[in-house]
């Protein structure tokens, strides 16, 4: 049996039969997409709302991305870090160009990026401010949403996340995110770190109060303490700027990347700030086989002159502000959070009851998530004014 007779059925009780039940994916069985477009293995097309969770800014096969990619598997696609390539360096330096940071260091998966954040947080607490050894802490915000590693679950408050995994990493404390006054109570002599999502993208697209991230800026400059801003889903434009925290004017002494940096054409993440901090890590502390590839970083490189000309950072603000301003109109739609073009739209209660909204959506072409009553709203950038309109017209449709 070849792929290309399979029915999406097929396809559907086919995964149920071999895959891991890690997922329950929406019935639509996808084989093709093109920026903001994507269709399915009968041909049937669909606006894109989802994003790849973000990870899609720049649309589905982005031209400019797809040539870096076909080039470079013509030449060279892994070195390993036990060589030199000739795409890790442009593309550490670029990156931290774009993002006006100091020192790159390249992974994969999201996860991997949180986790070794962690890791430069507790060396630097002990090499640099002086915490006894085993004793450092990192405090995070309730809600968080930071990767599925072990390390990582050990912090969510999602319980499902953790349920029958344990035991976990300690050395965690979860306070409420937005909370300052929370912060500062949590904060002792043995903090290494704050982690933080600048806007909580899987809590529901939650942007904080006005004035918290620089508080929380100040209070760590207070504490000598590290912020580290995840910025794997709400970076890279998807909420305006380059950076989500640039809104807010304030800086963090490391950032993490994914989703986007490769514009989802494959894995690449990385840990990025300042070069006192990342500098803890020395040879044979950390690595990763694909980590820093040529292949990814030549990808990445794409990804960063995409974003250098400013041209996606723009869309997101203005098609986001009509976004928002037609999202708001709505009937049934009770409120709507975000920045850009990345909306979490809460539906009333008595709209949702007993309907499932996004199957109705998909019925009409839009594919969307909905999670505890909102829908998460994340086009990719190269979205139009028209496929906007279009999109909300179908949820309007279906709200009605
Ligand atoms: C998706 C996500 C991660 C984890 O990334 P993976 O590539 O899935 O490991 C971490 N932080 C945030 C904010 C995310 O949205």
């Amino acid at each position: 049996m070849t792929v290309d007779t399979l029915s999406p059925q097929d396809h559907i009780a086919l995964a149920e039969r071999w895959g891991a039940h890690d997922s329950v994916p929406f019935p639509v069985v996808l084989a093709g997409g093109e920026g903001a477009w994507v269709s399915d293995v009968e041909g049937r097309r669909y606006l894109d709302f989802h994003g790849g969770y973000s990870a899609i800014n720049f649309g589905h096969r982005h031209p400019a991305l797809v040539a870096a990619a076909k080039t470079q598997l013509d030449r060279l696609t892994l070195s390993t870090r036990a060589f030199h390539n000739d795409q890790y360096a442009p593309f550490c330096r670029d990156l931290a160009e774009l993002t006006n940071t100091e020192m790159v260091l390249p992974s994969n998966s999201g996860g991997e990026a949180i986790d070794t954040a962690v890791k430069i947080a507790r060396k630097w607490a002990y090499q640099v401010k002086g915490v006894p050894d085993g004793a450092a802490e990192i405090i995070v915000a309730g809600a968080n949403f930071h990767g599925r590693t072990m390390t990582i679950i050990s912090f969510s408050t999602h319980d499902n996340h953790r349920a029958g995994f344990g035991p976990f990493t300690p050395g965690f404390k979860v306070v409420p995110f937005g909370d300052i006054d929370a912060l500062r109570s949590a904060v002792t002599e043995n903090t290494a770190a704050v982690l933080l999502e600048p806007i909580q993208g899987e809590a529901g697209i939650v942007v904080p109060p006005k004035g918290y991230l620089a508080e929380v800026r100040e209070l760590c400059d207070d504490s000598n303490t590290l912020f580290i801003a995840d910025e794997i889903q709400c970076g890279l434009a998807r909420s305006g700027p380059t950076l989500a925290l640039d809104e807010a004017g304030v800086r963090a002494d490391l950032y993490t990347l994914g989703k986007s940096l490769s514009g989802g054409l494959l894995p690449l993440s990385a840990v990025i700030g300042r070069a006192d901090v990342i500098g803890v890590i020395t040879p044979g502390d950390h690595g990763s086989t694909f980590g820093g590839s040529p292949l990814a970083c030549a990808v990445g490189r794409a990804t960063v002159a995409l974003l250098a000309t400013g041209e996606f950072q723009e869309r997101s603000r203005e098609l986001g502000a009509h976004l928002h301003a037609r999202l708001n109109e709505l009937d049934g739609v009770t409120e709507v959070r975000g920045r850009g073009l990345w909306a979490g739209v809460q539906i009333a209660e008595e709209r949702t009851a007993g309907r499932r909204v996004t199957e109705l959506l998909a019925e009409r072409g839009l594919l969307c998530k909905e999670d505890r009553g909102h829908l998460r709203v994340a086009p990719p950038l190269v979205v139009t004014l028209e496929e906007i309109d279009l999109g909300v017209d179908m949820i309007a449709d279906v709200l009605a």
